[in-house]
């Protein structure tokens, strides 16, 4: 196949249920198009027939290419992993393996990247999660939009269409923790959000855990703003100050009054409170150590343990 136009690039973890309906829109969509089409399937170490129905697809569909990690790595790195196997010359589509992200919506999409747009992005309308979940999404992106030193759009996902050159910037980030919807605003270009529905997801449960989602939380917020390790700073300057008015106070007391045993309690309370609020601050400093320290491995990010391109052939 001559290099497609576009690359559609998906990550799967354990979709046995939501793949064969997958598949059926997707080639519904690439079928009645006259544009090049190329799907990239990454398996992120699935334990579950995702892998068996890739390799089926890849094998009888040379628009499918499936590429196999050799573990779970989890959903930012296996999307890091399939924008780097995508050949597209003129765009990527990056969408979610359960359908949640209407593979559909390709061709509105692509309109704006054919009036100059380098980066559309879906902008959630609508969650159809429970509320608890919601809640915590809706507080996080404002907190995350307040905080960060780029900016990073609220509601929108990983869901979009990135330009061949938006792509190549990406594969030449090397970030260790990625959090790809922050990288991509980072990178700049023109870029276009879109409002879209987002599905229930189609089979199965969400693969995030919730410490996975926390972890995805911290990445944005860590990856994207000095102001938690600068708050610290203004944590020291007022508990400074307010030691000082105490220790003022403790003296008009002993010398202008008499003398009235002051504050067991009032220092315990102060200990105890500070105490909790060095760790905190131990904690943050150490959230950027902890980065730093992954980096400075310079590890791969992903290792791929096969892959099924082009006229059959797989390559190890
Ligand atoms: N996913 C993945 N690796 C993981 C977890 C998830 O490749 O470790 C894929 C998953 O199969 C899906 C996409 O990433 O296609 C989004 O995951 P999910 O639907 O579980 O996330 P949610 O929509 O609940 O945020
Ligand atoms: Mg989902």
């Amino acid at each position: 196949m001559i290099n497609p136009k576009i690359s559609l690039v998906i990550p799967l973890y354990n979709e046995e249920k939501s793949l064969p309906l997958l598949i059926d829109r997707l080639n519904k969509l690439i079928s009645g198009s006259d544009i090049t089409f190329e799907i990239v399937l990454v398996d992120d170490g699935s334990t579950d027939a995702t892998a068996e129905i890739c390799n089926q697809i890849a094998f009888s569909d040379e628009r499918y290419h499936c590429i196999f990690l050799a573990r779970n790595y989890g959903h930012q790195i296996a999307l890091s992993a399939g924008i780097s196997e995508a050949s597209a010359t003129e765009a990527l589509m990056i969408l979610d393996g359960d359908l949640q992200d209407p593979p559909e919506l390709f061709f509105e999409f692509y309109n704006y990247y054919t009036e100059g747009y380098d980066v559309v992005y879906g902008i959630r309308k609508n969650r159809k999660e429970n509320l608890l979940k919601k809640a915590a999404y809706f507080i996080f992106y404002r907190i995350l939009k307040k905080i960060s030193y780029i900016d990073i759009p609220l509601d929108s996902g990983d869901f979009s269409l990135i330009s061949r050159r938006v792509a190549d910037v990406l594969n030449k980030m090397p970030e260790e923790s990625r959090y790809i919807r922050g990288m991509r605003s980072w990178i700049g270009f023109k870029q276009v959000g879109v409002e879209y529905e987002r599905d229930e997801r189609i089979a199965g449960n969400s693969k995030y855990s919730l410490s996975m989602l926390m972890k995805l939380a911290f990445n944005g917020i860590f990856n994207f703003s000095e102001i938690p390790i600068k708050f610290i700073t203004k944590l020291g300057v007022f508990s400074v100050i307010v030691s000082l008015i105490y220790f003022v106070i403790t003296l008009i007391r002993k010398f202008f009054y008499i003398d009235v045993p002051v504050g067991f309690t009032g220092l315990l309370f102060v200990i105890i409170l500070f105490g909790g609020v060095q760790l905190i601050s131990l904690g943050i400093i150490g959230e950027y150590i902890v980065r730093i320290f992954f980096q400075v491995k310079n590890r791969p990010l992903f290792i791929i343990k096969s892959r099924i391109k082009e006229k059959h052939s797989t390559q190890q």
